[in-house]
């Protein structure tokens, strides 16, 4: 018997009801009993859903609230002190105190989930953490599936990964906590056992991951005991391959273990070779964290070559990780465009691809014919669509010279006759790009998308706006300008949207972290740009004053990693695509007379693979691609950059490699300490730490922002320092920036008397 599985469903609902309800609920307007029923509708339609369609096995505890890990946290009662938690069980509110903070306690850190943009609650530990079972969330969820009559099998994050994902306050071992913790995971599971579970899902995804040995130790102690419950256990890796970890792998006392074949399709033969006898292999053959339909044709055969060697009873058909990261359902994307839509499957599509995969192994590729057929007919039409590939790109992209990665000349050379065409003071000033973006530019921006407002009055709108700008930056006597960035609604959407290949969903929804969903845009062809996208705001901008007019863009590596991106073509491929759009509109903007062009990367670091040995391979092709986007310049042309981060101690050498002649990072809030990636590694470049923390309401002094500056001139040579904010100003007002900023200038002219 093949079973068709899953390792969880969006949560977050097919219209986005999880974020109407516990925004509703967090607002006051929901009661916590309306708040649960929403949960538990949800719930019911997941499980319908998934059932209907034909799944034996399907993930309960894969819906939260807010975040599985915090759920982890609430059910073994790892609640740090200040939300004085006194025992029995975690009730909501103390849950959410947890994941958002409120007026007398603050949050629990957040941070990105593995290499996804789903963000996860940070667990805190210290060395006197004890654990506890103190939610019945998982107990409750999962009677409530069996009462429907759900095949369920409970998930819970590994203990190993739990704990190698929290921190330590007090430097202990976060894994010396295992002993304590494993015999709370040993009663978790021996009461799921007595509500009638026969299998349960330990998701460990730090097994496909660099492991320490502590961590390989702790695998093994941890897969014994959960073992002993009497309840099957399902190991479950992803987002990347076992590797030098296969062995260990192989080694674990589970019942099953399911592998990720999207990510690592290249481990398949020697997993299956070396698979221990009598145990079951899970095959993550449906991309559980993209939007494209699987080649099934090409997947069922794999199955059937596992299948031929380990026995059909030894096989289970899975996405190759959580759907959590894929849209929910395809079918209502009423206005995209036909034959784009035919080539994708959101989750509900992809559980009926696992089903389908299931009857082809078990009763034979007859069975299947109709969807063979009609996989066969995508594959074919991706591979020669001629809105995917373009004849043009693919020739430019063959083209490619070793001149087009670099500037003319080397920095000091462009930096001398930079300095002579701007003509800047020391210390110069500038923004990051965007300026406040308030209600009536919001308003135009919809209305004109609406058809409501015309193109005359939506630019007449967005030019008042950018002359606003530009006279206040002059009254605030900023040296280098920004036209503010009202007409655009988000970074990568902006430009996504005036490139080809890229298409936009409607209903795309992915969780970001609680009820900030994202939609991102589809790259789903070669990309090229038909038409300028900025020039005409930027030339405008600059025809109003006679200081520098920075142009503004995003960088391909950030327009890569914001977007679900094509399957067909390796990402770096990709990313020089892009890279060739950006570059021709670097080029535009220099024929059009800006001579500071900035290119946000904010992405680079987020990019990182998740092992460390393919970390160069990586940086190699985003450092190419930024080189690609901004080298066609002249000398005299100021390349920057930006990323809102600073910790670049792993990448600076990658960082220098962008030759941008001058970076914005995030320096604020850590006082300047993060500066020390640049300060050891001597970086030569021109750079601008952030002295203005935008994430805050807060005016800083000018005082404070003098500080700052003295703390970067005692290591930094002072002509290589600008002065701006952390980042770009468009969630702030504007009654906090015009202080904030004129504090800036009078702290950057300080600095100048003082320095010289
Ligand atoms: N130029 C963008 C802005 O100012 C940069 C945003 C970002 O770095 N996230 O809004
Ligand atoms: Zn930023």
């Amino acid at each position: 018997m093949v079973f068709a599985t899953n390792l969880g469903y969006p949560r977050i609902g097919a219209r986005r009801e999880l974020k109407k309800a516990t925004e509703s609920y967090w607002k006051g307007d929901l009661s916590e009993a309306d708040l649960i029923q929403a949960g538990a509708d949800i719930r019911k339609t997941n499980w319908m859903t998934q059932k209907d369609a034909g799944l034996d096995m399907i993930p309960v505890g894969d819906f939260s609230f807010y975040d599985q890990v915090l759920d982890m946290t609430a059910l073994v009662g790892a609640i740090p002190a200040r939300y004085n938690f006194k025992g029995g069980m975690v009730d909501l509110p103390t849950y959410f105190a947890m994941a958002r903070g409120n007026d007398s306690v603050t949050a629990m850190e957040m941070t990105k989930w593995f290499d996804t943009n789903y963000h996860y609650i940070v667990p805190e530990f210290d060395a006197a953490t004890d654990f506890k079972i103190s939610s019945s969330k998982i107990f409750d969820e999962t009677k409530e599936a069996l009462d429907m009559g759900i095949p369920a099998r409970p998930v819970l994050v590994g203990p190993v990964t739990y704990l190698s994902l929290g921190k330590t306050k007090d430097e202990s071992d976060a894994l010396a906590l295992l002993p304590k913790l494993l015999p709370v995971y040993k009663e978790i599971i021996s009461r799921l056992k007595t509500i009638g579970i026969e299998w349960v899902q330990i998701d460990e995804p730090i097994l496909a991951m660099d492991l320490s040995d502590a961590q390989k130790a702790a695998l093994k102690t941890s897969c014994a005991a959960l073992t002993e419950c009497g309840v099957k256990i399902c190991l479950a890796t992803y987002f990347c391959g076992l590797r030098d970890n296969q062995a260990l792998a192989l080694s674990l006392p589970f019942d099953a273990l399911h592998i990720d074949l999207k990510r690592a399709p290249e481990q398949l033969e020697s997993v299956v070779k070396n698979f221990p006898a009598g145990k079951i292999l899970s095959l993550g053959l449906i991309d559980g964290r993209n939007i494209w339909k699987a080649d099934l044709r090409a997947a069922l055969t794999k199955a059937q070559q596992t299948a031929d060697v380990l026995g059909m009873d030894r096989v289970w058909i899975a996405p190759s990780c959580s759907m959590i990261h894929s849209p929910n359902d395809l079918d209502l994307e009423v206005r995209m465009d036909e034959q784009l839509k035919s080539w994708m499957a959101y989750a509900k599509q992809k559980v009926s691809e696992i089903v389908a995969l299931r009857d082809g192994l078990m009763k034979g590729e007859n069975a299947i014919a109709d969807a063979l057929a009609a996989s066969d007919e995508v594959v074919k039409d991706r591979a020669t669509s001629s809105r995917i590939h373009n004849t043009g790109v693919k020739s430019r992209m063959a083209s490619l010279e070793p001149s087009m990665f670099a500037r003319e000349s080397n920095f000091k050379k462009r930096r001398e006759k930079q300095h002579a065409a701007l003509g800047l003071p020391t210390f110069p000033t500038t923004s990051i790009g965007s300026f406040p973006q308030t209600k009536e530019i919001r308003e135009a921006r919809a209305a004109f998308k609406r058809g409501d407002l015309d193109m005359p009055h939506y630019q007449q709108a967005m030019r008042d706006e950018i002359l606003r700008v530009v006279r206040f930056q002059e009254e605030m006597d900023i040296d280098v300008l920004v036209h503010g960035e009202p007409e655009r609604n988000d970074m990568v959407e902006y430009f996504g949207e005036q490139l080809q290949g890229y298409t936009f969903s409607q209903n795309g929804w992915v969780q970001s972290y609680g009820s900030r969903y994202v939609k991102p845009p589809i790259i789903f062809g070669d990309v090229s740009r038909p038409t300028p996208m900025t020039v005409e705001w930027s030339a405008y901008a600059q025809s109003l004053t006679d200081r520098p007019m920075k142009g503004m863009l995003t960088g391909p590596i950030t327009m890569l990693f914001w977007s679900f991106v094509r399957d067909d073509q390796p990402r770096s491929e990709t990313c020089k695509q892009i890279a060739l759009a950006i570059r021709d509109e670097v080029q535009d903007l220099e024929k059009a007379g800006i001579k500071v062009i900035q290119i946000d990367e904010p992405a680079i670091r987020e990019g990182l693979p998740l092992r460390r040995e393919d970390w160069q391979d990586y940086l190699n092709w985003a450092v190419d691609s930024f080189r690609l986007s901004a080298s066609c310049v002249h000398d005299e042309t100021q390349i920057h950059t930006h990323m809102c981060y600073s910790e670049f101690n792993d990448i600076i050498q990658s960082i220098a490699d962008l030759d941008a002649d001058a970076i914005s990072i995030e320096t604020s809030r850590s006082q300047m300490e993060l500066l020390e990636a640049f300060v050891n590694f001597q970086y030569p470049n021109e750079i601008g730490p952030g002295v203005y923390d935008i994430h805050s309401p807060r005016i800083p002094t000018e005082n404070e922002m003098i500080i700052l500056l003295e703390k970067a001139a005692m290591v930094l040579d002072p002509s290589q320092i600008w002065v701006n904010p952390d980042c770009g100003l468009k969630t702030r007002g504007w009654k906090e920036v015009e202080p904030a900023l004129r504090h800036m200038v009078d702290a950057a002219k300080v600095m100048r008397k003082r320095v010289g």
